[in-house]
């Protein structure tokens, strides 16, 4: 952290604001320049002045509550990083707060110079990310417009005077022959701006309208779009049977266009084929995408991926951006997209998606071979289903605004508000049917009817379910709790409210978990082994 940085402190109470400034000057290697108000309006007052690099605000403010100053403060300043301090055990106060627009929340009592520090450390550099983030957002937003209205206007007026001129019965062969390549030039820039475009507005965006397709309807509209190409290039497109998967139908016709119109572009023999075939492995789908064409080298199946790069020269049309949207596509729908050698000869595109109905025959626990069982999940991964332990519906709340919407952890969260519930729960679905199994357990200590201690007891007991990893989830770090949940088989201890980085810290020693970076958000694969299938659609 630069040294510095400005502190406005807004609490009513003096020797508080003492406290706090004492602390910061206490913080070894950080110099901070403290400003103090002693009510609400003070500090609202203060804040549009100085504009302080961090806020902390008491929530028990008198006459005007914290969270009233908090939006106040917001609404003037929208980027303004504040953290609330609260008193002790007011998980719903944080709530609150943290759903108000707080950067954080810290409880006063257990306040200490570093903790204080690094949380101040921490809201400053989300809000530095955030603007360098929306400032990227602009610029990008800008930079879309500018391509998709006013790139396309002039070009406009070029193929139009291009036309004319071609059409002039006076102009001389060569020109006219001339005025062709400007007008290719023109359509290929259209067709680079109308891509381009796409692209930004596919990574800008991000939000998908998610819904189950059926992916014969998919290739049925792709087959209409690419109707003239297939028919002037005489290619056979032969599907095997279908299943719907979870998607967004636009995106989804887009990318397997793209795929299937450059297996026949590629294709230099006189008969293109294409095979479609799809193929489900627990909750993900399969797609295979065939052809006869030349193939690609081992060296260049990344490569294509990547955008504007392309293996063939300008004889064949194409921005090198097709491939490049397909791979985003299926990010953001949380799959996968590479290709490998043909039979025959040629190349198969692999799209891995989820389905939209989970499977009826599961193979039982551990049935995967042991290649299978070695292999991380960034191949084969489906969004793992988490169970959460907890009786606290705020605490709940904070995981999911924390770890869920701020952190930008995505994971399919499953909620039992007390040990007997989760292990019904569980039991249930090892016991096969429609859903899928819970990967990862977070469980509380302290809830009624059987608390966190008695589920690890309860599930080191069952063999279908000792191999789901428990990490404890509690208020304190309390030394003989974390032993004994140890003991016990919890794979970790966090502490309340998760954050991104104790996860990360988690995970590093489970094998069937992982997180994969997904633009700046970050998705928790499940390794498809532990309750593997291989049924054809
Ligand atoms: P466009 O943006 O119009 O799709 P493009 O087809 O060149 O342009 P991509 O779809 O990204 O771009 O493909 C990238 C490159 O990968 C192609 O230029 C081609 O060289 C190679 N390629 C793609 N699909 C195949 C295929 N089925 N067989 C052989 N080469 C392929
Ligand atoms: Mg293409």
């Amino acid at each position: 952290m630069p040294d510095g940085s400005a502190v406005l402190v807004i609490d009513d109470n003096m020797d508080d604001r003492e406290v706090y400034r004492r602390m910061l000057a206490r913080v070894p290697g950080a110099s901070y320049v403290v400003f103090e108000a002693e009510n609400g309006d003070e500090g609202i007052a203060l804040n549009a002045r100085k504009r302080p690099d961090c806020v902390l605000l008491d929530y028990s403010l008198p006459g005007r509550d914290g969270v009233g100053v908090l939006e106040e403060i917001l609404k003037l300043d929208p980027s303004a990083n504040v953290i609330m301090l609260t008193g002790q055990g007011s998980e719903t106060i944080a709530v609150e707060v943290m759903k108000g627009g707080a950067r954080d929340y810290l409880t006063k009592d257990t306040l200490s110079p570093e903790t204080l520090h690094r949380c101040i450390q921490s809201a400053i550099m989300h809000g530095d990310l955030a603007a360098r983030l929306e400032q990227k957002q602009q610029s990008l937003e800008i930079f879309t417009r500018a391509m998709a209205h006013d790139l396309k206007e002039p070009l406009r007026t070029i193929k139009s005077f291009s036309r004319l001129l071609q059409a002039s019965p006076s102009l001389a062969h060569d020109d006219h022959d001339l005025l062709g390549y400007v007008l290719s030039a023109a359509d290929h820039m259209e067709e680079l701006i109308v891509k381009v475009s796409g692209f930004s507005k596919l990574k800008a965006s991000g939000d998908l309208e998610v819904k189950p397709v059926s992916l014969s309807a998919i290739v049925d509209q792709v087959e209409r779009n690419l109707r003239e190409q297939i028919s002037s290039r005489g290619a056979a497109i032969e599907r095997g049977p279908l299943p719907e998967v979870m998607g967004d139908g636009t995106l989804l016709v887009q990318m397997l266009q793209n795929i299937i119109s450059n297996a026949i572009k590629y294709c230099e023999t006189e008969e293109p084929r294409v095979r479609i075939s799809a193929q489900g492995e627990d909750a993900l789908c399969r797609i295979a995408i065939a052809d006869n064409g030349p193939g690609i080298a081992r060296d260049h199946r990344e490569l294509i991926f990547q955008p504007f790069k392309r293996l063939v020269g300008r004889g064949i049309e194409g921005t090198g951006l097709g491939l490049a949207i397909c791979r985003r596509i299926a990010q953001l729908h949380a799959g996968a997209i590479w290709c490998e050698d043909a039979e025959g000869g040629g190349t198969t595109f692999i799209v891995e998606l989820p389905l939209a109905l989970p499977e009826t025959d599961k193979a039982p626990a551990g049935a995967a071979s042991p290649q299978q069982a070695g292999q991380r999940a960034e191949r084969i991964g489906r969004v793992a289903e988490v169970l959460l332990v907890e009786d606290s519906p705020a605490d709940v709340q904070l995981l999911k605004i924390k770890l869920m919407k701020r952190e930008k952890v995505t994971f399919n969260l499953h909620v039992a508000s007390n040990g007997r519930e989760a292990m019904q729960l569980l039991e249930e679905r090892s016991a096969g049917g429609h859903d899928p199994l819970i990967d990862l357990i977070l469980l509380d200590i302290n809830m009624p009817i059987m608390d966190g201690f008695e589920v690890l007891e309860a599930l080191s007991r069952d063999e279908g379910l000792s191999g789901i990893p428990a990490f404890i989830l509690s208020t304190s770090s309390d030394e003989d709790d974390m032993e004994r949940a140890k003991a016990l088989g919890a794979q970790a201890y966090m502490v309340k409210p998760p954050t991104r980085q104790q996860l990360e810290l988690a995970l590093r020693d489970v094998r069937t978990l992982d997180l994969q970076p997904c633009g700046d958000a970050l998705i928790l694969y499940a390794e498809q082994t532990r309750h593997q299938t291989h049924a054809t659609i």
